[in-house]
This record gives C-alpha cells, structure tokens and sequence, in this order.
C-alpha cells in the first residue's frame, strides 16, 4: 500500500490525531513527573500539570493555525483547538487568571490576523466564559453521578456559540455549520471516553504502587521503601557529605502481647503505635521517613540530620510510644520500646554498614534491659 492509497476519512483521521495529541501529552507528562519524583526534586507535580499543559496546549493550538492563518478557511482547525481548550479546562482544571487570559487570547487574535473582526471579539469572549463554566462544572460535579451529563450540557451549547460566530464572520453554509458542530460534539465524548479509561489506568497503576511500597497492616511504607530510600540518601551523603541519621526501635516483649491478649490485639498495638509515630513526626518534620521494616521492627530516617539534632523528635517518640496505652477488646495493653541510633560515618562502604550499626545500638539497649535508647 502506498501513501496515495490512503483512503481514509478527514473525520476518521481527525480522531486519531486528536486522540494522538493527547496521548503524546499523558506519556511526555508521566515521564516528566517519574523523572522528577526519581530526582527527588521538590517540585509542586500539580503545577508542573498545569504549566506543562497549558505551554503544551499553547504549541499545539498555535502550531496548527499557522498553516491557515488569513486564509478564508482558517476556521478549519477549530474543532481541535477547542478540544485542546476543553482538555485544559475540564480534564487538568486547570485555572488561568483572567488576567492571563486576556493577553493569550490578544496574542493569539494578532497572530491569527482576526483582531479587526466583531465576531472574533464575541468569540473570544464566548471562549472565556466556557473555560471558566468548564472550570466550575469540573469541581462542582466531580466523581458525581452526572458529570458527563454536566460536561455535555455545556459543551455542546458553547460548542454551537463558538461555531455560530465563526459562520457569522466566514460565511460558510448552515450545513457546514451542522457538520462541524457535530464533529465537536463526537470529539467531546471521545475525549471524555478516552481520558476516563487513561485515568482510571493511571489510578490502577497508583494503587499497584502504593501496594507495593506499603504495609497493609499499619499503612507506612515498607522494607522495599526503606531499601529505595536508603540507598539514595546513603548516595546523597558519599557525595555530597549531606549527614544522615536514623533511628530503629523493636517493641519489647511483643510475642508477649500476642500470647497474652491474641493475635488481632497485636495487630491493634502495631497500628497504633505506627499511628502515633507518624503523628509525632508530622507534628516535628515532613521530611522525617517512617517505616515498618519487619514484625515489630520500625526504622526512622532523618535526612540531613546530624545525630544531635535527632534528640527532641527521638526522645518524644519513646516517651509517645512508652506512655501508650492501647485499648483493645475491653483490655488495655502497655508496652514499651528499644531503640538503637546511629549517624552514616565514613567507614560505611554501604546503606547496610550503617544500617547493621544501627541495630547492633538497638540491641545493646535489649541486652541492657530494654526501654532504653542507645546512641553511637
Ligand atoms: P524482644 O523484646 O526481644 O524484642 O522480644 P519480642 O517478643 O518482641 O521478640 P521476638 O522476635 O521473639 O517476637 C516478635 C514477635 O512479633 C513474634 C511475632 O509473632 C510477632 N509479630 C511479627 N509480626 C506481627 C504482626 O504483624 N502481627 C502480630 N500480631 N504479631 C507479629
Ligand atoms: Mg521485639
Ligand atoms: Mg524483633
């Protein structure tokens, strides 16, 4: 088959091409945010979405008008520059100042040659509004019964203004008219259709993750966490001399809570005392990791923690965790706890030397009658 056997509809190819766009837009985007989160770079990934989307959207929309700019069939490529728009406002909510708004659209109207035009002006006011509308009727009616109903009762309407203006200005038939509003129409669906089953992937996939890197039990993140984590920041100190301390605590006796009150008691113990934990490290520093390492094994990370200023939030976690009191099927439990604490020092050639250090300090305070803190 050769090229100028391509027998395909416009319409036919439109489809894809417009469902191309935005796949290109959802893999080049994941890639962007896995390479970010892979750099561990603090970087808000809502605005990277929302900064990328709109200079993706702007390339696109301005890149396919520039080959019909002035031309008396420049209104050919509007149904894809109105999904582009749609994509913005409704599927990355995405929400632009008017104050952006305006100076887009006046660039946009320059570069177009329409500025001098009446209807264009009641275009680009039309479009506003929709952008707007879409914006509001997304976060209204979001995970709700009737969002599409909702994303259709006004995306068809707009769709007819916009195209309305554009018959006014070029004068084209009514039933190009027709044509090209049904052709948008069929877009919306299929975009609504495409993006729910790419979310509802990406939400499956997210799910898989977290699963993987946490604990069922207690919800904190798991030894395949720890281990990820771990290595990078052992990086961050051979290189960068960046200090990093850790903490690791075993509660004390723990086969007794079990014998004594049953299985689901011990359950119950290790999710409150992660709960509890985690409470206390979100109360002091976010960037503090918390994770379980094994049965009623927890290990703590301080990035960018001298072993000195790992006191305060060490010692409120042993006193939060000895003065616990964990009410269980009409019994109340009390334990306590023995931690071990350490600092990456030079002779550690791996995460594991430093990580062994920190358990031999953890034992030391077992062999030395537990509920203690051991720190070398
Ligand atoms: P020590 O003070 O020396 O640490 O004594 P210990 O009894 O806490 O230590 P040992 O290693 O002998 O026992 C740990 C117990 O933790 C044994 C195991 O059944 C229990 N365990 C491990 N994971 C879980 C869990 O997910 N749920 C419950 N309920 N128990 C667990
Ligand atoms: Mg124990
Ligand atoms: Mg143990």
């Amino acid at each position: 088959m050769t090229w100028s056997q391509w027998l395909i509809s416009p319409f036919i190819t439109s489809v894809f091409f417009v469902l191309g766009v935005i796949t290109l837009y959802w893999v080049t985007f994941n890639w962007l945010a896995t390479w970010i989160r892979s750099r561990h770079l603090k970087i808000d990934e809502d605005l990277v979405r929302n900064c990328y989307g709109v200079i993706y959207m702007l390339i696109f929309v301005f890149g396919i008008q520039y080959s019909v700019v002035g031309q008396s069939n420049a209104w050919e490529f509007m149904n894809f520059q109105l999904i582009a728009i749609i994509f913005c406002a409704y599927f990355l909510n995405i929400h632009i100042p008017y104050y952006f708004f305006f100076p887009i659209i006046l660039v946009y109207m320059v570069f177009d040659q329409s500025i001098g035009y009446w209807q264009s002006w009641g275009h680009a006011i039309t479009l506003i509004t929709f952008f707007w509308v879409m914006n509001i009727v997304r976060v209204k009616f979001r995970n709700r019964k009737y969002s599409l109903t909702s994303y259709l009762l006004v995306g068809i309407p707009f769709g007819g203004m916009l195209w309305i203006w554009m018959k006014w200005k070029f004068a084209f038939p009514w039933s190009t008219f027709a044509e090209e509003w049904i052709y948008l129409v069929i877009f919306e669906i299929l975009l609504y259709a495409y993006i729910t089953m790419l979310s509802h992937d990406s939400a499956l996939r997210l799910r898989l993750a977290n699963l993987a890197s946490h604990d069922t039990l207690t919800k904190t993140e798991n030894f395949t966490a720890y281990t990820n984590e771990i290595k990078y920041l052992f990086e961050q100190y051979s290189e960068d001399s960046e200090p990093l301390s850790m903490m690791m605590f075993d509660i004390d006796h723990f086969k007794r809570v079990n014998d004594t009150y049953g299985h689901l008691a011990g359950d119950a113990v290790l999710q409150h005392v992660s709960m509890v934990v985690q409470t206390v490290i979100d109360e002091n520093d976010q960037n503090v990791k918390f994770y379980r390492t094994g049965g009623e094994e927890f290990n703590i990370i301080f990035p960018n923690y001298k072993i000195k200023e790992t006191e305060t939030i060490i010692y409120q976690i042993f006193e939060a965790i000895n003065h616990l009191s964990v009410k269980t099927g009409g019994q109340e439990i009390k334990i306590s706890v023995s931690v071990g604490v350490s600092e990456a020092i030079e002779d550690d050639k791996s995460p594991i030397d430093f990580y062994n250090r920190v358990d031999q300090n953890l034992y030391h305070s077992k062999r030395n009658g537990r509920m203690q803190i051991t720190v070398a």
